[in-house]
C-alpha cells in the first residue's frame, strides 16, 4: 500500500468511452485536513445529454444484443481489473472520504463481490412459459429498460457505485452515473476501468457534478428509462418528483435510524462490540447504521459500560493511519452533527464524546468524538432524526411489546438488529418489525441478501436476485399455433 500513489490534479467526465474535462470544475478535499488534493469535472445540462446520447447509442449499437453469457464474461473481468487496482482504489476511496484504509479495503473488496456476484446471475434471468390457451404458446422474456440513471451519495462511493451499476449491466442496461460532488474519485476511476475490462464505450458513463446541476439534469433527463437514488429523503423526494414527470420507475434508498434490539437473553460478549461497530463504523455515516439501541432493563448497565470502554478506546485520525474513526465527510456534515448531538445535550444523558477531539491534529480536518447518548426518550429528536455521525443513543424497553413499538416508531425502516438467544423471539420479531431487512445476532448482510427500505428509507430493491430483475421490464407474448 505505501508504493501506491494517488494521482492528484484533474479527473474528468467519462462519456463515450472518452475522458472529458470541462471548463468549470469542483474542488475535491480531504475530510482530514480540510484542503483540496484533487479537482473532478462539473458537468451539466450538455454533459449529461452527451452521456446520455453515449448510453443510448451503445445500447441500441451493441449491448442490447449481447448475450447474457457475454456480459457475464465482461463483468467478471471488471471484478478482476478492480481486484488488480485494489490498492490505488483503497487509498483513493480512504483520501476522498476520509473513511480508515481498513474500511476503504472492505469498500473495494464488496464492490469487486457485487461484479462477481452479478456476473454469476446474469445467466439467470428466465421468463415463464404460461398455461393459457392450448393453440396459443404464451411465455414472458425479460428485457432491460435500456439506459438507466444512477446517483449516489459520498457515504460509500465505491460500494453503492458498484451495487447499483452490476445488477443493472447484468440486466443489460447502459448506465450513467451521477457521484456525489464530495467523493467523486472511485467512480471516474471504475469507469475508466470499464474500459480497460473491455466494456464497449458508452455502456458505463460517469459525470461528475453538483447535484442541483448534473444530479437535476439527469434525474430529469427524458431519455432515461429508470433512475436510482442513494441519499437524503428531502432529494430522494425531487428524484420521485422527476420520474414521474417522465413516467419512468425509480429505486430510492434514503437512509433511516436503524435501532439494535438486545434482549435480556442475548449474549452480549458476542452483541456488543457489533452493536458498538454498526455505529462507529465509517464514523457513523451509513443509510443502515445501528443508530438506536434498545436495551432490555435488566442488561442495560452492563451493556452501556462496556460500550462507554469501546467508545472511550476508539482511535482517531486521517484514513491512511487506519483508526477507528476517520472525520466526516465535510464542514457542513460537522456542522449537521454538532447541532444534534447539542440537541442531545438537553433531552438525554451524554455518556461519553460529543465534541471535536482535543489536539492540534484535529484542528483542520471534520473529526468528531464517539458520542453516547444514555435515558434517550423514544420520541426526543436525537432518536428520531437520522444524525449521519458516530452518534448512539440508548433508550431501555420492559418488554417486546415495548421494544417492537419503540423500534417501528421512526419515520424510517430500513434494518434492524435483534440479540437474543431466544430463535422463537426472533422469528415473532422479524415478523413485527416494519423495515427491510432484520439481522439476527450479527449487523452485516452481504451482497446476496435484498435491501430496501419502508416507510422513508425508501422503495425499491437493491442487492440480491431481486435487484437484477428490478432492472427488467416483463414482456409477455402470445403466440397462435398453426399446422401451415
Ligand atoms: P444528498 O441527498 O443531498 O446527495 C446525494 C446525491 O444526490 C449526491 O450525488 C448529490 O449530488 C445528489 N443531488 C443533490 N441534489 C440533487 C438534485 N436536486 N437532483 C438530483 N440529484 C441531487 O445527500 P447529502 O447532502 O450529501 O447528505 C445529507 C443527508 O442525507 C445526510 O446527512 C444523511 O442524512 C443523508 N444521506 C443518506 C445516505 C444514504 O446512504 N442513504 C447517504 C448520504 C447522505
Amino acid at each position: 500500500m505505501s508504493n501506491v500513489t494517488i494521482p492528484e490534479g484533474a479527473y474528468p467526465a467519462i462519456i463515450g468511452g472518452e475522458r472529458i474535462f470541462t471548463a468549470q470544475s469542483i474542488e475535491v478535499i480531504d475530510p482530514a485536513t480540510g484542503k483540496v488534493f484533487a479537482t473532478v469535472a462539473r458537468c451539466g445540462e450538455t454533459e449529461v445529454d452527451q452521456a446520455v446520447a453515449a448510453a443510448r447509442k451503445a445500447f441500441n449499437k451493441s449491448w442490447r444484443l449481447t448475450t447474457a453469457a457475454e456480459r457475464a464474461r465482461l463483468l467478471s473481468r471488471f471484478a478482476q481489473v478492480i481486484s488488480e487496482h485494489a490498492d490505488e482504489l483503497a487509498a483513493l476511496e480512504s483520501r476522498d472520504t476520509g473513511k480508515p484504509m481498513r474500511q476503504a479495503k472492505i469498500d473495494v473488496a464488496f464492490s469487486v463481490r457485487y461484479f462477481e456476484y452479478y456476473s454469476h446471475m446474469a445467466e439467470a434471468v428466465f421468463g415463464s412459459v404460461i398455461p393459457a390457451a392450448t393453440d396459443r404458446f404464451t411465455f414472458t422474456t425479460r428485457e432491460a429498460y435500456g439506459v438507466t440513471g444512477h446517483i449516489i451519495p459520498w457515504n460509500y462511493p465505491l460500494g453503492i457505485a458498484s451495487r447499483t451499476l452490476a445488477p443493472a449491466l447484468a440486466a443489460g442496461n447502459c448506465c450513467v452515473l451521477k457521484p456525489a460532488e464530495q467523493a467523486p474519485l472511485s467512480s471516474v476511476r471504475i469507469a475508466e476501468l470499464a474500459l480497460v475490462a473491455g466494456f464497449p464505450a458508452g455502456v458505463l458513463n460517469v459525470v461528475p457534478g453538483l447535484g442541483s446541476e448534473a444530479g437535476a439534469a439527469l434525474s430529469g433527463h427524458s431519455g432515461i428509462d429508470h433512475v436510482s437514488f442513494t441519499g437524503s429523503v428531502p432529494v430522494g423526494r425531487k428524484i420521485a418528483e422527476a420520474a414521474a414527470k417522465n413516467l419512468i420507475p425509480a429505486a430510492l434508498e434514503l437512509g433511516g435510524k436503524s435501532p439494535n434490539i438486545v434482549l435480556a437473553d442475548a449474549d452480549l460478549d458476542l452483541a456488543t462490540p457489533v452493536v458498538a461497530s454498526a455505529i462507529l463504523q465509517n464514523a457513523g455515516q451509513t443509510c443502515s447504521a445501528g443508530a438506536r439501541l434498545l436495551v432490555h432493563r435488566d442488561v442495560h448497565d452492563d451493556l452501556v459500560s462496556r460500550l462507554k470502554g469501546i467508545f472511550a478506546r476508539a482511535t482517531i485520525g486521517a484514513g491512511k493511519t487506519d483508526p477507528d474513526l476517520g472525520p466526516v465527510i465535510s464542514a457542513l456534515q460537522h456542522q449537521r452533527v454538532s447541532e444534534l448531538v447539542d440537541i442531545g445535550r438537553g433531552e438525554a444523558m451524554l455518556v461519553h464524546g460529543g465534541r471535536r477531539p482535543a489536539g492540534a491534529e484535529y484542528e483542520e480536518g471534520y473529526f468528531i468524538e464517539p458520542t453516547l447518548f444514555d435515558n434517550v426518550a423514544p420520541g426526543a429528536t436525537i432518536a428520531q432524526r437520522e444524525i449521519f455521525g458516530p452518534v448512539l443513543t440508548v433508550t431501555s424497553f420492559s418488554d417486546l411489546d415495548e421494544a417492537v413499538e419503540i423500534a417501528n416508531g421512526t419515520d424510517y425502516g430500513l434494518v434492524t438488529g435483534v440479540w437474543t438467544r431466544n430463535i422463537g423471539r426472533a422469528n415473532w420479531l422479524i415478523r413485527e418489525l416494519h423495515c427491510g431487512q432484520v439481522m439476527v445476532n450479527t449487523f452485516s448482510n452481504g451482497v446476496e441478501l435484498p435491501f430496501g427500505g419502508r416507510k422513508k428509507s425508501g422503495y425499491g430493491v437493491e442487492k440480491g436476485y431481486d435487484a437484477l430483475l428490478a432492472f427488467t421490464h416483463v414482456k409477455g407474448a402470445v403466440v397462435v399455433m398453426s399446422k401451415d
